[in-house]
This record gives C-alpha cells, sequence and structure tokens, in this order.
C-alpha cells in the first residue's frame, strides 16, 4: 500500500513536469501547415508550453523557416532569397522568414524552440547562429529561445555565443549526458528510437542535472513511456492528445 502511494506520487510528480513541445507547431489545426505562422499561433493558442521550428540559411544569407532541405524544388541553402520568398507553403502562406517568424511570436507566450538544420558547409551554419543570435537580441526574444541542432560544430556555436542560461540541446543521439554536460548542452533532445537504445540516459541525464527531451512521440503508449521515465519535455504532432494525458493520467 505504502509502495503504490510512493508510485503514484512520483508518477504525478514527473507528469507534472513533463512539457509539450509542439513538433513543427500545432500545424493539425485548421488552415495550418508545419513550419507555418499559423501553426505556431496554433500551438500558442493550445497552451503549448513550446513551438518547435526549423531553419535554413539561403546561399545569400536570408534565414527561413521549412523543415525540408528543398521547398517546392528550390534548395534554400544554394538559393537566393529572392527566390526563396515567393514559394508558399501548403496552406497558401509563402515560406517565412525567421524574422517574420519571430515577430509573429512576439506577443505569444509559447517557448520559440528554434531547431538549425544541418548544412553542407559548417561555415555556413556559424553564420547563420551569429545571425539567429543577433535578430533574437534586436528582437527582445532571448529569454523565449530554445536552441536545437542534429549539427556538433553549430551546439558548440550555439553554446558559446548565446547569453548564458540559454537552453541548447543535441539532436543526433550519439552522445552521453555526461558528455553533453561536458560540452555545456542543456541537455539531449533525442528520437524516442535512441532513449529506447539507451534507457539508462534517463537516469543518468538526472544524475548529471541535465535535461531530456524525446521526438517524435505521437501515441499514448509512447507519450507514457516518456512521462514514467521522468522526460523533462516531449516533442509530439498530437499535442492535444499528450495535453490529455498529462492532465488525466
Ligand atoms: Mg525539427
Amino acid at each position: 500500500m505504502v509502495v503504490a502511494a510512493c508510485l503514484m506520487a512520483t508518477t504525478l510528480t514527473t507528469t507534472a513536469q513533463t512539457r509539450v513541445v509542439a513538433h513543427r507547431g500545432y500545424w493539425d489545426a485548421p488552415g495550418a501547415a508545419q513550419n507555418s505562422i499559423r501553426s505556431l499561433i496554433k500551438a500558442d493558442s493550445i497552451g503549448c508550453w513550446g513551438s518547435e521550428f526549423d531553419v535554413w540559411m539561403s546561399l545569400d544569407g536570408t534565414l527561413f523557416v521549412n523543415h525540408d532541405a528543398t521547398i517546392n524544388g528550390v534548395e534554400i541553402q544554394s538559393s537566393r532569397a529572392r527566390d526563396i520568398k515567393q514559394q508558399r507553403l501548403s496552406n497558401g502562406e509563402f515560406i517565412p522568414t525567421l524574422r517574420e517568424y519571430l515577430f509573429a511570436g512576439i506577443p505569444l507566450k509559447t517557448q520559440l524552440v528554434l531547431e538549425l538544420k544541418e548544412h553542407r558547409d559548417v561555415h555556413q551554419e556559424a553564420k547563420a547562429v551569429k545571425k539567429i543570435l543577433k535578430m533574437v537580441r534586436k528582437m527582445g526574444l532571448e529569454n523565449r529561445m530554445t536552441y536545437i541542432t542534429f549539427s556538433l560544430p553549430a551546439l558548440i556555436e550555439f553554446i558559446k555565443w548565446a547569453p548564458a542560461g540559454t537552453e541548447v540541446y543535441y539532436l543526433d543521439g550519439d552522445l552521453s549526458p555526461a558528455k553533453l554536460k561536458h560540452i555545456g548542452a542543456a541537455g539531449l533532445d533525442y528520437s524516442l528510437r535512441a532513449m529506447k537504445q539507451h534507457f539508462d540516459w534517463f537516469e543518468a541525464a538526472k544524475r548529471e542535472g541535465v535535461k531530456v527531451n524525446v521526438w517524435t512521440v505521437n501515441n499514448e503508449d509512447d507519450m507514457r513511456w516518456c512521462i514514467e521515465n521522468g522526460a523533462d519535455f516531449i516533442t509530439t504532432n498530437a499535442p492535444l492528445r499528450l495535453q490529455q494525458l498529462l492532465a488525466n493520467p
């Protein structure tokens, strides 16, 4: 009986702590599309703790929000901004520049979880990191940002140049919590598959004092598994489902 009560208390505690991050915004909402400004606004409107989005830099240095390397056949990292700007998302919005996207985020409450995509040229990535940080500072959004990336060089650049206290997470699934702490990352933001392979990293992260985000967790069993293992954040395409589960464990 005592054991059961303790287990229940633990579950409730961890449940209360897990935060919901909408993957590419809440794009499943009416009129939205992945990484659209509408998906960011919708994620905020349903009270997601954070909303994730992907960033590429054009050849001439303009930052765009898009998941894939290409949009309608135009590759962002090797194209000029004027050729990218005319491209539309599936909901009819033009592809947002990062500036437009962040501007839309100013009046919102949701954390802006910015993923810098892995570019072919690490110098282009380093330039992107500096541009992002400068833009964020000018827009007064420094306290609203979380940075994530698969690129180890970009991770190191963010850690080096972002203001103290900014959380930077690594996505690629191959570094231990101890290693990430050593680098100065806030923690791991790993796939469900990586976390199932390295189940002990939940405990190791707690020991090291770094946080765990798991992506992209869409079904209830997997959500429960992450919550029960004390995930700090879950990134999901189904934010409403996760919110309901957290409210009624
Ligand atoms: Mg992403």
